[in-house]
């Protein structure tokens, strides 16, 4: 047991809103329960709720573009966790924080927003322009990237047929579970692609891309892996002394 006074000695409830796709669920997981029992020890583990919701639904309302109804239905999962006695929601999804200020608004909880963990890291690296990986909506999308700009950083995406390739990659086989080389060949091409193009580092901004491509695979150029990030401030979030916490709004 840690007896270090900034950090409680029972950790706050997680809500992981998940299942986008379980792939990474599991992922964000195992790091939260590793990251409390890095800090408190023993048989520490995270106190975590999750709502895992079916993928065919959110897959089906990306690809019709439905966003109200996948707000209304991802809201709904969110309020659960809140009433199971979550003291924070996470969504374990990059893309579906497409609909983060409808959950926002229909929660009295805090909600950790991913591209705020991200762009508090980019910032802590001391760079200002990155190029983000993820799937179509994510790296098309102007809620991803309006949301770094407000945090004054600039966004470089890959061309049309790269962004095809990364998307495909994200849906038809690392949402599966399936981890091939070659497909990981293609992510660090595109990733040359954005280096050249300016970028100063690279947003793995799906939650499963890290399962692909680490940092060890290509040195030099500083990956911010959004899974590892954002599980970073479940951890603290969840540690946390009164004193010591922001909302995550
Ligand atoms: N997990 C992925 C992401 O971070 C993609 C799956 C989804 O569409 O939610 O964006």
């Amino acid at each position: 047991m840690s007896d270090d006074q900034s950090v409680r000695s029972t950790p706050r409830t997680v809500g992981i809103l998940g299942g986008m796709s379980s792939q990474s669920t599991v992922e964000y997981y195992r790091l939260i329960d590793e990251g409390i029992n890095d800090v408190l020890g023993g048989h520490n583990a995270g106190e975590l709720l999750i709502r895992s919701v079916n993928f065919a639904e959110i897959e089906g309302y990306i690809d019709t573009e439905q966003w109200d109804e996948a707000a209304a239905y991802l809201s709904d999962a969110a309020r659960s966790l809140e009433m199971g006695g979550a003291d924070v929601v996470i969504m374990a999804t990059n893309t579906m924080h497409k609909v983060a200020p409808q959950i926002t608004e229909a929660l009295s909880i805090p909600f950790l927003h991913i591209v705020d963990v991200a762009a508090d890291a980019i910032h802590a690296a001391g760079i200002d322009t990155v190029g983000v990986l993820g799937t179509r909506a994510t790296m098309e999308g102007e809620f991803y990237r309006g949301r770094f700009e407000d945090h004054g950083i600039d966004v470089v995406v890959p061309n049309h047929a790269e962004r095809e390739d990364v998307d495909r990659i994200i849906f038809e086989e690392l949402t599966r579970g399936e981890v091939r080389d070659e497909s990981r060949e293609r992510y660090l091409d595109v990733i040359d692609s954005l280096t050249a193009a300016g970028a100063e580092g690279i947003v793995l901004g799906c939650t499963e891309i890290e399962l692909l491509v680490e940092q060890d695979d290509r040195l030099g150029v500083p990956m911010f892996d959004t899974t590892a990030l954002h599980v970073e401030r479940a951890v603290e979030y969840s540690l946390a002394t009164e004193d010591t916490v922001q909302n995550g709004r």
